[in-house]
């Protein structure tokens, strides 16, 4: 089937990874630009490959190049709403392709083509190739397909202007409905493939980590596909609104990732987020020093005011880990009404990059917009502080709070072995070390007449177990 491919094709290349040392030319990627499209059209060649601007025989080695895939299917049965779910699979199927590394979705594709296929006589029409065969076997809806590859970087402006186009109206359905509307709720485990315990609930609030899949899309491809990886989750019994939990989404998480996360919460970061896989768009994460919240994309190539980059943190919690202060998620549902509601939403976020904060402008609550600084105003935790105060943002009142019931605390207890701060704290085990700062004082028991208690303390502690007596 792939005879004139000069390459393997096969899921088992899925995992492969193209070092640099060992790569040809990068596509796309942060340091150029590149996307992909899926769409339904009445009109479609095919089997038709176009590769439009310089193919790999006219590439440089080591050099980094625009790359798009515009792909165009027909089918009596293909609607327009599978568009973003079969896009979905282009990651997938592009890595079956030995020497082809895709990573990924939408326009945040980063691709590389190894020595190795180069050498084997891999051009780009390949590619179109594969993927031709692999999307009708895996969707024999699909009648007919053609593919598009651009690598010329006028045509991928031209076409990232099509796909911001059509991304933004799939996105802009989906924020006509939200999550008390719906009776069913879906669960998609696209990406256990890497992230075993991983699995997205895709509420019409709450799209999926990687952007490029929404309620709307999950219905679509649940009906067209019942066993598929996407499928139903009853609603069912809400334990907690504000939260976001629910009885029958605990027991799907259960079930899916074999025992190992058995609650989630769909908009809290703090006591049982939703779990991470790696192909998220961006991460929020707690600043204990602050009571605050940030966010960073995968865009962003500084440092947080963690002191870590976006790669650092990605690492900290992917993988389908669910990391308590940390969880990933897509810049879409950054425009939901439930945004992190449980954790105040907006009212707690204090810093996150500038290019997210513009592009979100009228999703953010007016009088909180310019009381949020960007790496444009503050960077560390003193210059983040002192832009909070002076703008006077919400999260200050909050730390006033926090003080305040500290202070009184300490005077209730001080002649107590643990402090009430400690015994607030329910039973932990492998709390990551943001959570360790969380409580704004530690008493250890006293001995010898000695107590000794951490005011301000950073701790830094692979694993802290603690424990109710
Ligand atoms: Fe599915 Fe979530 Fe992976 Fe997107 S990030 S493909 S919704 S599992």
């Amino acid at each position: 089937m792939f005879e004139d491919i000069p390459v393997d094709v096969s899921p088992m290349y899925e995992g492969e990874r193209i070092r640099s040392a060992n790569m040809f030319v990068e596509l796309a990627g942060p340091k150029s630009i590149g996307a992909e499209l899926v769409q339904v059209e009445e009109d479609v060649e095919d089997g038709k490959i176009e590769v439009l601007g310089p193919n790999l025989s006219e590439m440089k080695e080591g050099e980094i190049y625009p790359f798009g895939i515009l792909i165009e299917i027909k089918g009596e049965k293909l609607e327009k709403e599978l568009e973003g779910v079969i896009e979905r699979r282009t990651h997938e199927l592009c890595n079956y392709v030995k020497g082809f590394m895709h990573l990924n979705q939408r326009d945040q594709i980063w691709c590389r083509v190894s020595k190795e296929a180069k050498d084997a006589g891999f051009k780009l029409e390949h590619l179109g190739e594969a993927l031709s065969i692999l999307f009708k076997e895996e969707f024999p809806i699909i009648e007919s397909i053609s593919i598009k590859i651009f690598t010329k970087k006028e045509d991928v402006e031209v076409f990232l202007e099509k796909t911001s186009k059509a991304y933004e109206e799939r996105d802009a359905r989906a924020r006509e409905l939200s999550d008390e509307d719906v009776d069913v709720f879906y669960g998609c485990v696209m990406c256990q493939s890497f992230a075993p315990t991983h699995t997205c609930v895709v509420t019409p609030d709450r799209t999926a980590l990687c952007g490029a899949i929404n309620w709307f899309d999950c219905r679509a491809a649940a009906k067209m596909d019942p066993d598929g990886p996407i499928f139903e989750i009853e609603k069912g019994e809400v334990l907690d609104e504000i939260k976001g939990e629910y009885v029958n989404v605990n027991t799907v998480m259960e079930d899916k990732s074999q025992g190992t996360v058995d609650r989630v919460y769909l908009h809290s970061i703090f006591g049982y987020p939703h779990t991470s896989c790696g192909c998220f768009e961006a991460v929020a994460f707690y600043i204990p020093e602050l009571d605050g919240l940030g966010i960073v994309d995968r865009d962003f190539k500084g440092e947080t005011p963690l002191g870590i980059p976006f790669s650092a943190m990605a690492g900290q919690c992917s993988g389908g880990k669910q990391v308590e202060g940390f969880a990933g998620l897509s810049l879409e549902y950054m425009r939901s009404p439930k945004f992190l509601q449980a954790d105040d939403g907006y009212e707690r976020v204090i810093w996150l990059p500038k290019a997210i904060k513009d592009s979100l402008l009228d999703f953010i609550p007016e009088d909180l917009a310019e009381k949020i600084p960007t790496e444009e105003d503050a960077n560390s935790i003193k210059e983040i502080r002192k832009f909070l105060r002076e703008k006077n943002h919400p999260v200050m009142e909050r730390l006033k709070e926090a003080k305040a019931t500290a202070a009184e605390t300490e005077t209730e207890t001080v002649e107590e072995e643990v402090s009430t701060e400690m015994e607030a704290v329910p039973e932990m085990e492998g709390v990551p070390m943001a959570q360790v700062a969380y409580a704004p004082e530690l008493s250890l028991p006293s001995s010898g007449g000695m107590k000794i208690i951490f005011k301000n303390a950073k701790i830094y502690a692979e694993k802290v177990i603690i424990k109710r007596k």
